[in-house]
Order: C-alpha cells, then structure tokens, then sequence
C-alpha cells in the first residue's frame, strides 16, 4: 500500500487527505498546531463562507491569479461537488446574498468537524503537533520528511498544503515557501491581498468605524483605471476597508511599482446613484429649503452627520455659513467633491491583516491536471500556497477544495 504524507491540516490539506483515503491509500496528515484548521475556524468571521454557490462557468473569472491553471482540476472538483460532499456528509448548507453558501448552523466548527470525520473514516492517520522541518529525496525523487523533534517519516509522495503567509498565528507563517523552495521551485514573491489600505489622507482617523453603504470607489494608477466597483466602504484609524476596498486589493499585482512610488489614487463618489446634475438639483432643493440654517444642518440630509465636518474641511467651506450664502460655485464645488472625493493610497497593510497571499509556488513548475512538481517526482502541492489567488465570496476555500482533492487524488 502506498503511503501518502501531507503537510497542513488546513482546509487543502484536510481535503487532500479525504480525497487521498478514498483510493486506498495510507494516508498521514501532518499538522504542526495542536489542532486542526486554525484558519478555517476563523474563516467568514466563524460562519466559514465555505464555497461560492455561482454557476461553475462563472468561478475561475472570479480567480485574480493564474486562473487557467484551476481549470482542469475545477473540471474535475467544483463548488457544485464541494456543495455535495459536504451535504453527503450530512452538513446542511445555506446559501446567502452574493451566491455565498455558509453552514446552516452559521459554524464553521462543523465543516471542520465534518472533514476530520471523513478523514477519521478513511483511516487517516492524524498527527497533531508535527512540525515538519526537512523535505528529504533520493535519487531525485521525494523519501521522507523530518520532523522538528528529529522524527523521520517515509513515504512515497507528498502533499505540501501549507498555506501562504496571511494570518501567521494560525500557522501559516509562510513556511511552506521555504520547503518548497528547498526542493528547487520558485515562489513568486509573497504579498498580502484581500488587505486594508493605509491612506495618506489622515482625517480618515476621525471617521473610523464609519460605513458607507452603497457607494462606489475608483482606483487609479494616474489616469489608468486599476478598479471600479460599488458597495460598502469602512474609514479605519490608518485608511480605509470594508468589501469594496479588500477587493480593489486584488488587482493591484500589476501596479506594484505604482503602489511603492505612491502613485495610487482612490476617489470615493458618495452618490453613485445620481449624476452631478441630478446631484446639484438635490443641493439646490435642499438649499432652497433651509435658506437661513447654516450649511452643516442641511449637509446632514446629504451625508452620514460623522461626515459634514470632515468634508466641509475638503470643500473649503466655512461651517458657520448660512445657506443662503453659498455661491454657485461653492455649491458646484461641493457637488463635484461629493461625486469625487479623492484619496491616495500609501499602502497596504501587512499579511496579519490580510485575508490571503498573492505569490507564492510557481503555477508552471506544478502540473494543472494533478498538481504533482514539475521538477521532483513524488512532491504535489495544493491551496494557498500555490500563486492562485480569489476574490472574497467562498472563492479562495473553493481554491483550496479543488486543489486539495486533486493532489489527493493523483499523489
Ligand atoms: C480572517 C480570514 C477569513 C477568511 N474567510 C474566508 C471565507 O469565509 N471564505 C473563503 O473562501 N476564504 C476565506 N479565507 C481564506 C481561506 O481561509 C484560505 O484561503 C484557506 O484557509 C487556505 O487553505 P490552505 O489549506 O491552503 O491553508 P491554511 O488553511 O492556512 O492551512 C495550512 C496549514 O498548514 C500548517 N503548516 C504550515 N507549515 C507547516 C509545517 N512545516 N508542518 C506542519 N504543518 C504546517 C499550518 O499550521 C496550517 O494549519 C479567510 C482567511 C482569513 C485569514
């Protein structure tokens, strides 16, 4: 009987064991916590967005990076078959705004509860605080794997699902890159995504905790658009996040060079719903209204009231005005500002924050169809810490299914 290791008891690791135990295999999960799934208890704030329920020809356009390398395996594992498995192992599902399907319990204990039973039922051999610390081949190919305490264990492949590098309390610290690199693959510079945005405009510090719902954000590399979409904003004491701002984070691989040089703007548009004419109206309404008040009472009617005085500062405008005072061209000014509230980007916050890694294995040294190494026979990889990345919504778990199964499957 063969003998499969796999190193990471995260969500790819523990798919890849499940799928590995149904050939027959002899299988050993390898976990350096003193738990399973550190991450994934943690995942969609303890709801576990588990997959996305999108029509399978929708997912890989929702893949910021390498998406052509899943498509093979997403072929042979997709959300839908995820979906199944899930409820064949008698978890009941959900399925939320924005297609995300969740637990019906709204715990994500019991996806990982599930997966460590379908592992248990397959006779895998889980091994809780295992630190693997070497990779060792013979005559080219994958042997063994050390462990920190010196314990050596053979075997005839093995499963590297490391994770990346973003929330390294959980324990992926971004280890895995370093064994992978010892192998001879290279690891596509690691860097945060899914991730806040530190501004350098620091009045954001005054609006922190503010939401803005159903705004839109355009992010800018001069007059190159980066990203343009529409939802909900958060004002944090370094910058700004919330959904909008997580994914405008994803496309941001190619602009690396704008980013570093400061180069990077955001304008907010606080009234994406009307335009600057149909905006002015409302202003001049408003105005007509409250002729005699002075202009923060009417600006409330316009803008959450956290708001006014942080945007009468941008617009120049003096708060003890009244109303009837204002100039057209005052007006106009606030009307384009409220439409255009321009921001710049200074950076992103660092991989504690951040939902997921961009970078990582590089896609064309692993084969797509099976996810075995190019380069040493014997050595498969699966999940985050290959250099595919997604956007929020179940992607980057489904990501990490797909792959899991996969390696499993052909290790
Ligand atoms: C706060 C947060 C919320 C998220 N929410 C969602 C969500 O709702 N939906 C979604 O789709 N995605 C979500 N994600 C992303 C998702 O959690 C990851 O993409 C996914 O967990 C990656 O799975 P993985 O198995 O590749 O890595 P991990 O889950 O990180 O697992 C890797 C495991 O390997 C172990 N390990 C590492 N090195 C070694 C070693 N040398 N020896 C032994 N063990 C080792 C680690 O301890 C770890 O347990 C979220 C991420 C975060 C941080």
């Amino acid at each position: 009987m063969k003998t499969v290791i796999i190193i990471g008891g995260g969500a790819a690791g523990l798919m890849a064991a499940v799928s590995a135990s149904w050939d027959h295999k002899r299988v050993i999960l390898l976990e350096k916590n003193e738990k399973l799934g550190k991450k994934l208890f943690i995942t969609g704030k303890g709801r576990c967005n588990v997959t996305t329920a999108c029509p399978p020809e929708e997912f890989l356009e929702n893949v910021m990076t390498n998406p052509r390398f899943l498509y093979s395996s997403f072929k042979r594992f997709d959300n839908q078959s995820m979906i199944s498995f899930l409820e064949d192992c008698g978890l009941e599902l959900k399925t939320e705004r924005g297609q995300r399907v969740f637990p019906a319990s709204d715990h994500s204990s019991d996806v990982i509860r599930v997966l460590r039973d379908a592992c248990r039922k397959g006779g895998v051999d889980i091994r809780l605080n295992s630190h693997v610390s070497r990779i060792h081949c013979r005559e080219g190919a994958f042997s063994s794997v050390e462990l920190q305490n010196g314990e050596m264990i053979p075997g005839d492949s093995l499963i590297l699902a490391c994770g990346g590098k973003s929330y390294p309390s959980t324990g992926s610290d971004g280890e895995g890159y370093a064994l992978a690199s010892s192998l001879g693959h290279k690891i596509r510079e690691p860097q945060p995504s899914l991730v806040p945005f530190i501004m350098e405009e620091t009045w954001c510090k005054d609006l922190m905790g503010l939401t803005l719902k159903n705004v839109s954000i355009r992010v800018k590399d001069g007059k190159k658009m980066v990203y343009e979409g529409f939802g909900e904003f958060l004002f944090t004491h370094f910058g700004v996040s919330g959904p909008l701002v997580l994914t405008a984070s994803t496309r941001l691989g190619k602009f690396q060079k704008a980013l570093k040089e400061g180069r990077l703007s955001l304008i907010l548009d606080l009234k994406p719903s009307l335009t600057e004419e149909q905006l002015d109206r409302r202003f001049l309404r408003e105005f007509d209204t409250f002729r005699n008040k002075k202009i923060p009472n009417v600006m409330d009617t316009l803008l959450p009231g956290k708001m006014t005085p942080v945007f009468l500062a941008r617009a120049e405008m003096d708060p003890e005005k009244r109303v009837r005072d204002v100039s057209k061209a005052e007006r106009r000014r606030m009307v384009s500002l409220m439409k255009n509230l321009p921001m710049h980007i200074r950076g992103l916050r660092g991989f504690e924050e951040a939902i997921v890694t961009r970078g990582g294995v590089e896609v064309k040294e692993v084969d797509p169809a099976t996810m075995a190494s190019r380069i040493v026979p014997g050595i498969y990889f699966a999940g985050e810490m290959l250099d595919v990345d997604a956007v929020t919504g179940g992607f980057n778990l489904q990501i990490a299914w797909t792959t899991g199964y996969t390696a499993g499957k052909f290790a």
